[in-house]
C-alpha cells in the first residue's frame, strides 16, 4: 500500500531534495506545488533520478479548495509544509505578501489536517527564531527565542506559535519544527540543487554564480566583525542532509503513540565564517573566487551555530556531509546550468 507524505512546496530546493530522500525510503511524495518559485529544470531533475513522474498537482495551498480536493484524493500518512516565501530582504519590502503567503499556507494546512485526521506534520522553521544569540553562539532547542528582524523571520516564529496554540487545541496532532541553520549544497547528480530566480540572496547561490561569471566579485558584507577573522559565521548544512532529516523526523512522528510537539535543530553543530567559504570554494574547485570586502549587512546575525545533539538523541539523525561536500556540489549544479 502507498505510504502517501504531502509536500508542499515540493519542486522547491528543499522540498525536491526531500522528495527523493522519501521514495528511497519507500513513500509515495505527492507535491504541491505551483511553480511561482520553482523551476521546471528542477521538476526534469526530479524525473530523472526518481526514474519516474512524480505525484504533481500545481496548486497555490492558499486556496482552501484546491487544498481540500487534495486532501480527499489521498490518505496522507503525513504533510512536509514548506510552501513559503524566503528572502529576507524582499520581505521587509514586500512585507504583506509575506504574511499573506506563509500564514494563511500554514493555517490551511493545519486545518486539514485537523479535518482529514492527519497526525504527522513537519514544519519548515529556521534558526532565525533565536535572533542574535546571547552569550553562546551555540544555541539548542531550549535557547530562549528572540523577536526576529525581518517579516520572514517573524513568518517562523508565527509559524511556530501557530502550530504550538494548535497543539494545544487538538493534542493528538504529532507535530515538529525543523528549525534549519544555513542550506547549501545540491544533489550529488548535479540534476537538482537551489534556482534563484534573479540576484541571489543568499551566500552561496552569489558565490558559485560568481565564480562562473555572472558577477565580477563577491561582496563580503563586513569583515570588522568580533568573529575569529572578521567576517560572519554560519552553520551551513548540506541539503541532502537535511532531506534526510525530514525522513528521519516523519519517521519518529509516525512511531509515535501519543500526540507530541517538539523543535529540533537541523545543522552540523560546525560554524564556518564567509571567508572560510571563500577559501574553501578555492581549495575544493580549483577555481579563483574574486571578492571585495564591503559594509555590513543591516540585521546580519554575527555568529550561530547548532547545538545537534537533539536531532541525533530523537531523531537518529545527524549530519554526514560537510561543507566541502557541499561546496563541490553546488560548484557541479551551477555548471550543469551553464550547459542548459
Ligand atoms: N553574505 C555575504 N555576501 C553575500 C551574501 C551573504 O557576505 O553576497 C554573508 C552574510 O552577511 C552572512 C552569510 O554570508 O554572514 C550568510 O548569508 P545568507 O544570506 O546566505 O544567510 P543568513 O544571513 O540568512 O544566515
Amino acid at each position: 500500500m502507498n505510504k502517501f507524505v504531502l509536500v508542499t512546496g515540493g519542486a522547491g530546493y528543499i522540498g525536491s531534495h526531500t522528495v527523493i530522500a522519501l521514495q528511497q525510503q519507500g513513500y509515495t511524495p505527492v507535491i504541491a506545488d505551483d511553480f511561482r518559485n520553482a523551476n521546471q529544470i528542477v521538476l526534469e531533475g526530479l524525473r530523472s533520478i526518481l526514474g519516474n513522474e512524480p505525484l504533481l498537482h500545481r496548486i497555490d495551498i492558499c486556496e482552501d479548495q484546491a487544498l481540500t480536493r487534495l486532501f480527499d484524493q489521498y490518505q496522507f500518512e503525513g504533510v512536509i509544509h514548506f510552501a513559503a516565501y524566503k528572502a529576507v530582504g524582499e520581505s521587509v519590502e514586500k512585507p504583506l505578501d509575506y504574511y499573506q503567503n506563509n500564514l494563511v499556507g500554514l493555517i490551511n494546512v493545519l486545518r486539514h489536517l485537523s479535518t482529514h485526521h492527519v497526525k504527522n506534520f513537519v514544519f519548515s522553521s529556521s534558526c532565525t527564531v533565536y535572533g542574535e544569540p546571547k552569550g553562546e553562539k551555540e544555541v539548542s532547542e531550549t535557547t530562549p527565542k528572540q523577536l526576529p528582524e525581518s517579516p520572514y523571520g517573524y513568518t517562523k516564529w508565527m509559524g511556530e506559535q501557530i502550530i504550538a496554540d494548535f497543539h494545544r487545541s487538538t493534542p493528538q496532532h504529532k507535530l515538529m519544527n525543523l528549525r534549519y541553520f544555513n542550506p547549501v549544497g545540491a544533489h550529488p547528480s548535479a540534476r537538482i540543487g537551489e534556482f534563484p530566480i534573479g540576484k541571489p540572496n543568499n551566500l552561496l547561490p552569489f558565490v558559485t554564480q560568481t565564480a562562473i561569471g555572472k558577477y565580477p566579485h563577491l561582496t563580503i558584507f563586513g569583515a570588522d566583525y568580533p568573529t575569529r577573522d572578521g567576517s560572519c559565521i554560519r552553520d551551513y548544512i548540506h541539503v541532502q542532509d537535511l532531506a534526510e532529516a525530514h525522513v528521519a523526523a516523519l519517521n519518529f512522528l509516525i512511531n509515535q503513540e501519543d500526540g507530541l510537539l517538539e523543535a529540533v535543530n537541523i545543522g552540523t553543530g560546525r560554524g564556518t565564517s564567509v571567508l572560510e567559504i571563500v577559501a574553501a570554494f578555492e581549495r575544493v574547485t580549483g577555481h579563483s573566487l574574486p571578492y571585495i570586502i564591503g559594509p555590513r549587512r543591516q540585521g546580519d546575525v554575527i555568529e550561530i551555530y547548532a547545538n545537534a545533539t537533539k536531532g541525533e538523541q530523537l531523531l537518529g539523525w545527524k549530519s554526514r556531509l560537510n561543507i566541502e561536500d557541499a561546496l563541490k556540489d553546488a560548484w557541479a549544479w551551477e555548471q550543469y546550468l551553464a550547459t542548459l
